[in-house]
């Protein structure tokens, strides 16, 4: 999925919307179907939220640089965790890159 199509959000949460939202991130955004899409806008508003209570109190905390303190409270399940176990199966995490930046997703779950 090209991330044009996400405007505004880091690839962290990209990949974590898309793993809660069983969509690949191989896709392209063209085939994704109207009930993915909107499972996909209802995803990043709950991360959001959950990020916003846990980290940065403005948007611009939120999407500050790599590393900043919000980053890590909220629970990752395939950000950076290539080759680590799936939360959902017992696959392993894959990790690829696409427009220079990196993806990490289940193909399995999100197969
Ligand atoms: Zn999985």
């Amino acid at each position: 999925m090209n991330q044009k199509n996400v405007v505004g959000i880091g690839n962290i949460y990209a990949s974590e919307i898309l793993f809660r939202s069983s969509v690949d991130p191989r896709r392209l955004a063209q085939t994704i179907s109207n009930s993915e899409c909107n499972l996909i806008t209802s995803n990043s508003k709950i991360i959001l939220k959950e990020a916003i209570k846990v980290g940065g109190t403005t948007l611009k905390d939120f999407f500050s640089a790599e590393g900043s303190a919000g980053y890590f409270k909220i629970q990752l399940n395939v950000y950076d965790r290539e080759n680590e176990v799936c939360v959902n199966c017992e696959n392993l995490i894959s990790k690829i890159t696409q427009n220079q930046r990196a993806s990490y997703f289940c193909n399995i779950c999100q197969g």
